[in-house]
């Protein structure tokens, strides 16, 4: 192709690069460090999901699904969400699967914003929120947490409220800082919303991950929140299968017409014997009732490690990241000490700058401690001997 063609291309998001993510991961690789930077697993999931799978693979379970899901699966997921929350979506119109949450994230975001709008984002934010709001012509407007509580000043929160506010992003627990919603910020955001034309898109991909007794209030269990909110879930963090991407939404009839919408041409459905092989599974609640403990023991001992070092912390309520302060340590750039650190000591994190649009740094770095217990107590004594 002519070079001066394609360079003539201007780029829609020219602030965005390729993801920490796969910036530290390729760089954990290639040192042979421990990866506790991109979030996921370092163990297997279930057996039993796999021979579910390989079931439903070979009974020819193999041609497209239904654009929504198949039927079980929502049926599944509608049930759960009765169960859990007590709140009832229906399956057949208001429950949809998804190529992981991301898709639903985006697809929501995209059925709400036009150009112009503004759409309000809690930072440190989850990476594809902004990008998403921005290609479809909207403005975020950022309300910045910070640590060691990132509470939500809510009276910050109704100033930036507009006439042209039409969403706002939600993120419970949230990536990266665990922070979990309590029910006054449900209530604050509710008092806040309730009469106005916003719309609410709800990241609760960890909801079955926090701990200390703390339940996950999802946006569904408050009525006025209810009826204007996308809620996008995942089954790669409940179920241990991130590469398998499958994710769904929950909306009112009215706004799931127009997720659909977006979603019938964006990937239109999604791998149908691994949704027959969830439905199965997710009949059994232990499988997810378990994870709170599952993941708080490893949570425990990680801490247990960083104790010994100088690393300050307050225990992450949800999600299985843990943000650490370093201010102890060094006064150098969380990016550069997360590089220097998978390259000398050998572990890899996330440095949470990257969570803010003007890479505040608090010195702070994250790391994800879904992995087997030798590896942490392998990664925690190297972190020890900082
Ligand atoms: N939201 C948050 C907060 C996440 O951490 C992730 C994770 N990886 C996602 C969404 C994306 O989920 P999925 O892999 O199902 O697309
Ligand atoms: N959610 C994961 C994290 O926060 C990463 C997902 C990704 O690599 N895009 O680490």
């Amino acid at each position: 192709m002519n070079l001066s063609v394609a360079g003539a291309l201007s780029s829609k998001l020219p602030w965005v690069g390729t993801t920490i993510f796969t910036v530290m991961s390729k760089l954990a690789s290639d040192t042979g460090a421990i990866n506790l930077s991109q979030g996921f697993p370092g163990f297997d999931c279930s057996p039993e999901l796999v021979a579910l799978v390989e079931k439903y693979m070979k009974t020819g379970f193999n041609q497209y699904a239904p654009m929504t899901g198949v039927p079980v699966l929502r049926e599944a997921l509608a049930q759960k969400t009765e169960l859990l929350y007590g709140v009832s979506y229906h399956p057949e119109t208001e429950v949809t699967v998804t190529s992981g949450a991301t898709e639903a994230l985006f697809a929501a975001i995209m059925a709400v914003i036009r150009p112009g709008d503004e759409a309000i984002v809690f930072e440190p934010a989850y990476d594809s929120y902004i990008p998403a709001i921005e290609l479809n012509g909207g403005i975020p407007v950022l309300v910045t947490l910070t640590p060691p509580a990132y509470a939500i000043d809510w009276t910050e929160v109704g100033r930036k409220i507009t006439d042209k506010t039409r969403l706002i992003v939600v993120n419970t627990p949230q990536n990266p800082t665990g922070r979990v919603w309590t029910a006054d910020d449900l209530a604050q955001l509710a008092a806040l919303v309730k009469d106005r034309d916003i719309w609410i898109v709800s990241d609760e991909v960890y909801e079955h991950i926090r701990f200390d007794g703390r339940p996950h209030l999802s946006l569904a269990t408050h009525p006025v929140l209810q009826e204007r909110t996308f809620v996008c879930g995942s089954f790669g963090k409940t179920f241990h299968v991130t590469g398998w991407k499958i994710g769904y939404c929950l909306a009112p009839k009215e706004l799931s017409v127009e997720f659909r919408k977006i979603h019938q041409y964006l990937t239109f459905s999604t791998i149908t014997p691994v949704q027959y092989a969830l439905a199965d599974y997710l009949k059994n609640p232990v499988h997810y009732e378990t994870l709170p403990d599952f993941y708080e023991r490893k949570r425990n001992l990680f801490l247990e490690i960083l104790r010994g070092s100088r690393f300050q912390f307050t225990p992450t309520e949800g999600s299985f990241f843990q943000t650490v302060s370093y201010r102890a340590i060094t006064d150098e750039p969380d990016y550069d000490l997360a590089i220097r650190l998978t390259k000398e000591i050998g572990v890899a994190s996330i440095p949470v700058s990257v969570f803010y649009r003007q890479k505040n740094d608090y010195n702070i770095l994250r790391f994800c401690f879904a992995k087997d217990d030798e590896v942490l107590l392998q990664a925690g004594e190297r972190l020890q001997r900082l």
